[in-house]
């Protein structure tokens, strides 16, 4: 989505154009925010009360989701999907990031890969799709990925240091920015506010290894390890029905890759290691944006990495960062 890449954020009496990426980093938008709120400029908006309708908001819904089948549960933050037999896509299309999470069931129990911003309980959610027992995993540990963890009891994780500060949740000083006004498409979760809005801990009850299969009973899933959009990054392969869980290894849309934890050298392999299962695999299911992508972007995200390695193509310098755009996907690594 290079298109979407051009947000028109603010609209204001001076028509101030502000070109960032589609999800970006809250540190950013302190700095814009400082910068927006100097006299005469954004804060008669802010004042009125009515969110801010970003370029984002008005060009949602996605027109990929009118071919998925919408499932029939009320909630006023979350939408569901159901993408294949038995797998719910549970997308929060109000904040910023579009984050999906995916509740995947088996005979004997469940699986939740990710539990979203934890601005709606998730765990609502899953309660109206199954009465199995649920298992959280998590495709990493950022913060739009984890916010319903501690609505569960059985939460698996991988080893890493970078996942042990994870679960020590997140304060309100680092979450709140990712609900500002300008962030949010509609309305917040009945509730939930800005201004005491956290990440709250979660246990590990199982560590996770590289290979490691997950029976559900009548579906085997396969932990692929994909470190690189961070330390503990991991795939889950259902290779029966050649389904890929991707997270934020790929998603079609800017790919976040400039954050400190990111490894942009681990990232290539794990591209790589990807790509080798495309030929086997019917349908990719991203971490955010939208919850059905084709297997052949594998192919070319990892022919777009080695691009970049080897200096092969331009970047375009956005607030700080280098973009690299292809189509439909770019990359966005930090400005050395
Ligand atoms: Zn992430």
């Amino acid at each position: 989505m290079a298109e979407k890449i051009r947000s028109n954020l603010f609209r204001q009496s001076r028509e101030i154009t502000i070109i960032l990426p589609r999800r970006v980093a809250a540190t950013t938008w302190l700095t814009l925010l400082a910068f927006l709120l100097v006299p005469g400029l954004a804060s008669s908006q802010i004042n009125a009360g009515e969110p801010l309708r970003p370029e984002w908001c008005r060009q949602l819904p996605r027109p990929q989701y009118k071919n998925l089948e919408r499932v029939n549960v009320t909630d006023d933050w979350f939408e569901v999907y159901r993408v294949r037999p038995d797998v719910f896509a549970i997308y929060e299309p109000h904040q910023f990031e579009e984050v999906i999470s995916y509740l995947i069931l088996g005979s004997r129990r469940a699986l939740l890969f990710d539990t979203g911003l934890g601005v709606g309980r998730i765990s609502h959610v899953t309660a109206k799709l199954t009465s199995l027992p649920v298992t959280v995993l998590n495709s990493h540990t950022h913060f739009d990925h984890i916010g319903g963890n501690a609505e569960f009891s059985e939460v698996m994780g991988e080893d890493t240091s970078f996942t042990r500060a994870s679960i020590k949740g997140q304060s309100n000083i680092y979450s709140r920015d990712a609900l500002a006004a300008e962030r949010i498409c509609g309305t917040l979760a009945a509730g939930v506010r800005a201004d005491s809005y956290a990440i709250r801990p979660w246990h590990i009850s199982h560590w996770v290894q590289d290979g490691e299969r997950i029976d559900l009973g009548g579906r085997q899933l396969e932990i692929i390890f994909t470190p690189g959009h961070t330390p503990d990054s991991l795939c889950l392969l259902d290779r029966k029905h050649g389904l890929l869980f991707t997270g934020d290894t790929f998603y079609p849309g800017p790919i976040y890759l400039f954050t400190p934890e990111t490894d942009f050298a681990a990232y290539a392999r794990s591209a790589s290691r990807l790509a080798h299962l495309a030929p086997s695999l019917k349908l990719l299911l991203p971490g955010h944006n939208v919850p059905v992508a084709e297997p052949g972007y594998l192919t070319r995200l990892l022919e777009a990495v080695r691009k970049v390695q080897a200096g092969l193509v331009n970047s375009t310098v956005i607030e700080g960062r280098r973009e690299y755009r292809f189509q439909d996907f770019s990359l966005l690594l930090a400005v050395k």
